[in-house]
């Protein structure tokens, strides 16, 4: 086994102390069985259990485990960002910490890297072991993304993935503070493939994805890759005024013809919450364009950093 990195997974935690030391176990059974060399870099991602001891710990008896502990909860697709950037093997393996994405596939991802595949995606043919109100999110969000883009993301896709070192240096020089890892990793290109997977049950513990955060990575998504929800707003906007210029010249003829009286003060209520429903949530999607401009603005790293365990100071992208 030669002393050069060649695989580096890259490992987020949050609050993962029931999962933390299987997940060890399993990923570096799968590791070691590569027979070259790995690193594998857990990112605790401001967790407020014992990840971090426990982390620390695992660190203390092999060296070929890294941390990085972040000052607080700074997101999952920080914490993947953080362990890229801080990779140094020649193929990076992201995977969640809780063992939803069976590490034992890895073998295969590597088999397809050596055939000379620069990025290879697992893609969930099955989900087990979630609610149905996950399942049906994630697929809706998925397609309406696609729908919306002109990047080709792959549907059902997570970040359970394999990158070569091409890619993730591309990836690295993304400043994007928004980030959405997996659109980044279509729109950068290279030539990719898939392999299909069981995505599991997690090990142990509740998911770390509140309904907020799914949301705010569903944003990001969308805000990221498409001006399309802008852009239908517009088309709102112009289907509004057609409507009320149809009625307004339906109004006075019916006026002149007839003189009846068709208005309704219950009629004109409704309509006005209408055109106001619609315009505030025009301005509430221009809103989310514009905070995300903001955050760019500002230009604060995406994470920071508390401490490093096990990283060597020649470890070049330190
Ligand atoms: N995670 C993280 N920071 C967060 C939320 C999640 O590092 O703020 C990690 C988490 O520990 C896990 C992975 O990201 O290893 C995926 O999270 P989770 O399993 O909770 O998401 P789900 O699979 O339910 O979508
Ligand atoms: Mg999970």
């Amino acid at each position: 086994m030669c002393n050069e990195v060649i695989y580096s997974v890259v490992v987020p935690l949050y609050n993962e102390e029931l999962v933390i030391d299987e997940s060890y176990k399993r990923i570096k059974k799968v590791m070691y069985s590569t027979n070259e060399n790995y690193e594998i870099i857990f990112i605790n991602d401001g967790s407020t259990d014992r990840t971090k001891d426990k982390a620390e710990l695992i660190c203390s008896k092999d060296e070929k485990i890294k941390l990085l502990n972040f000052s607080r909860n700074f997101g999952h697709q920080s914490a993947i960002t953080a362990g890229m950037n801080s990779s140094i093997g020649d193929a990076i393996i992201v995977i969640d910490g809780d063992l939803q994405d069976p590490p034992e596939i890895i073998p295969n991802m590597i088999d397809k890297w050596k055939e000379g595949y620069e990025v290879v995606y697992a893609k969930r043919s099955k989900r087990e072991g979630e609610t149905f109100f996950k399942k049906f999110t994630a697929k809706t969000f998925y397609r309406l993304l696609d729908n919306m883009t002109t990047v080709n993301i792959p549907v059902d896709t997570g970040d359970f993935r394999l990158i070569d070192r091409k890619v993730c240096n591309a990836l690295n020089c993304l400043p994007e503070r928004n980030r959405y890892v997996r659109g980044l990793v279509s729109w950068v290109g290279y030539k990719q493939t898939s392999i299909e997977i069981n995505r599991k049950e997690r090990f142990a513990g509740q998911t770390k994805y509140s309904l907020k955060k799914m949301m705010q990575l569903a944003l990001d998504g969308i805000t990221s890759f498409s001006y399309k929800p802008l852009v239908i707003s517009g088309y709102l906007g112009v289907l509004i005024l057609l409507i009320g210029i149809f009625s307004f010249i339906c109004i006075i003829i019916r006026k002149i013809y007839n003189h009846t009286q068709i208005l309704s003060f219950s009629l004109i209520l409704s309509i006005n919450f209408v055109m106001f429903g619609l315009i505030l949530l025009a301005i509430g999607i221009m809103g989310e364009y514009i905070g995300r401009i903001f955050d760019e603005g500002k230009a604060r790293p995406n994470y920071i950093i508390s401490s490093r365990i096990n990283f060597k100071k020649d470890d070049k992208n330190i």
